[in-house]
């Protein structure tokens, strides 16, 4: 029988994209989690409705938490749910999906665009992770190889993007140039370089992953990957991830991409 993932996963903006194609598939393999949270920022709306469908066929494993990454008050609530659910256990994986975009040439930027894609792109993981944190900890102590890390023990892996590197940048700014977006995600890479050696003494793994460019709302119908494609690819990365990836940027594929 193929290998648990792990037993349990927070995934962010899990109602649509890629986010529900994660919840969809880790909910579909073969050796599921025991216990999958998928939040969304309006469970009872109209764009929730695929992922509820989803839940009430697995009511066993899948648990819809409401989950606006950018309220301290839904982040406070979503963690002392999850911590009830857990039934002293600990969460061994936060999977940061949640984010968006807006059109982002030099003339269409303005504080705003920066402000509000920064919020969510940036400050929303890291509340997330601040908050989650002792449920973190817990799992990586209860894991009984106490040295390694990985996935299954606890960690917590930034969906960031190729649009994201600098020294890539040169190859891709013309097709897209998005100043938000790619600022903050240049910013959410240090927060995970930063999570990474902040959090290493207590057996967190903290990685960035790129799902390549993926038939979404944010990606667009002419993007190459479907998300199936995309999410079986990154779900074999996260699978396959150990301390020698913490702190890095990998794609869907498995490859390195430099900051
Ligand atoms: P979508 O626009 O299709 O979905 C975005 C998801 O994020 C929605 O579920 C949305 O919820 C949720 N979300 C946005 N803001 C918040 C918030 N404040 N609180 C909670 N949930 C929120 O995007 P994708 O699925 O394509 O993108 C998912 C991630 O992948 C993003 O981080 C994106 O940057 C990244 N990515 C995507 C690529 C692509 O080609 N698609 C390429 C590289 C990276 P709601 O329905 O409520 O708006």
């Amino acid at each position: 029988m193929a290998s648990r993932i792990c037993d349990s996963v927070l995934v962010t903006g899990s109602n649509r994209g890629i986010g529900l194609e994660l919840v969809r598939q880790l909910v579909d393999s073969p050796s599921p989690p025991v216990q999958i949270f998928a939040g969304c920022r309006d469970p009872s709306g109209p764009r929730s409705q695929a992922l509820q469908e989803l839940a009430q066929k697995h009511r066993d494993v899948i648990t819809v938490v409401q989950l606006d990454t950018t309220s301290l008050t839904s982040i406070a609530e979503a963690s002392k749910l999850v911590e009830t659910k857990l039934k002293g256990r600990g969460l061994n994986l936060i999977i940061n999906n949640a984010g968006v975009n807006v059109p982002g040439s030099l003339a269409e930027t303005g504080i705003q665009e920066m402000v509000d894609v920064y919020t969510t792109n940036v400050v929303g993981p890291m509340l997330i992770v601040k908050d989650f944190h002792p449920l973190l900890c817990k799992a990586a102590a209860q894991f009984p190889h106490q040295t390694n890390m990985s996935c299954k023990r606890s960690a917590i892996i930034n969906v960031s993007t190729l649009l994201s590197s600098i020294t890539r940048c040169p190859e891709n700014f013309s097709v897209s140039p998005m100043y938000p977006y790619r600022v903050s995600k240049a910013a959410l890479n240090m927060l995970t370089r930063c999570l990474a050696e902040d959090l290493k003494k207590d057996g967190i793994l903290v990685m960035s992953l790129h799902p390549g460019w993926v038939q979404t709302e944010m990606g667009g119908p002419k993007a190459p990957l479907t998300t199936a494609e995309s999410i079986s690819g990154l779900i074999k990365v996260i699978a396959s991830c150990t301390e020698k990836d913490s702190g890095t940027l990998l794609d869907w594929e498995g490859k390195n991409i430099p900051w």
